[in-house]
């Protein structure tokens, strides 16, 4: 049973809840995150006589981000795009477990079952 506080002690969970809880540790405590939606897009230098100036211009790419309710989008370099789709697989990942937990939250609550 929760205590007044909500702490559920690891005795308590399922072995599928803790499982994913473990999951998600692991995740957190060795993974960067990153939350974003990578987008190619193509732009133009601004050298008068690069090819791009004609053509459909350089591919890039870039991380969008809201917050706040604002949208602000960062360059992504080329050296750093392993990386940076790494980190956005990761908090995928992390987010996904996250939500695993708070699914079986939302049945006890649903089931008024602790
Ligand atoms: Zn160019």
């Amino acid at each position: 049973m929760a205590d007044a506080k909500g702490g559920i002690p690891r005795s308590k969970m399922t072995a599928a809840e803790r499982r994913t809880r473990s999951q998600l540790a692991q995740v957190l405590s060795q993974r960067a995150v990153i939350r974003g939606t990578l987008l190619v897009r193509k732009r133009k230098c601004g050298k008068a006589n690069c090819r791009c100036a004609r053509g459909q211009g350089h591919q890039s790419l870039f991380l969008v981000i809201s917050e706040n309710g604002r949208t602000r989008q960062f360059f992504v370099p080329k050296d750093w795009e392993a990386r940076v789709r790494q980190w956005v697989a990761d908090y995928h990942h992390a987010r996904d477990l996250l939500e695993d937990v708070s699914r079986i939250y939302w049945n006890k609550l649903r089931h008024r079952r602790d």
